[in-house]
């Protein structure tokens, strides 16, 4: 594992980031990328830095698995942004492959490994949780002890 601040990433795999609506805004659903998302931008960069193979996988590239099948306009569409907002061309794809370690997407629903549970319906439990434990320390406390148990079930613990 390479280490780049507080953040650990594996040298042999790949790292995906989608565009529209993670590493640039996505207001228009347009053709045009539209404007960087800072903490996404310097994550990926960081990411370079430390060597890590970090990666452009977009819908807007369709099925295409490498850089050398995608016309060249698309390419150029996409690698002018990456010029003027990354500082280096990443490699481009439309496919997910076993090499992947990790994909950064806005419409991903990260699921807990075999266990069928999202993490965004574990923060919405854990938040209600907490405002239960804000708003009636009695019942709050017995839902956080209820939700621990459910994180250790699901081995996040
Ligand atoms: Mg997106």
């Amino acid at each position: 594992m390479k280490k780049t601040g507080t953040e650990e990433f594996n040298p042999y795999r790949w790292y995906g980031f989608d565009v529209d609506g993670t590493i640039a805004t996505n207001h228009k659903h347009g053709w045009e990328i539209e404007e960087p998302v800072k903490p996404m931008v310097d994550l990926m960069r960081r990411m370079h830095r430390a060597g890590c193979d970090v990666r452009i996988i977009s819908g807007r590239l369709g099925d295409f698995r490498s850089d050398d099948e995608i016309p060249a306009s698309v390419k150029r569409h996409i690698w002018e942004w990456c010029d003027r907002n990354l500082g280096f061309r990443p490699k481009l794809t439309g496919r997910k492959d076993s090499m992947m370690e990790a994909l950064y997407d806005d419409r991903a629903r990260q699921v807990v490994c075999n266990k069928g549970v999202t993490y965004e319906e574990l923060a919405k439990e854990l938040a209600k949780a907490l405002e239960l434990l804000v708003e009636d320390p009695g019942k709050g406390k017995r839902e956080a002890e209820t939700m621990l148990e459910k994180c250790r079930g699901l081995g996040l613990l």
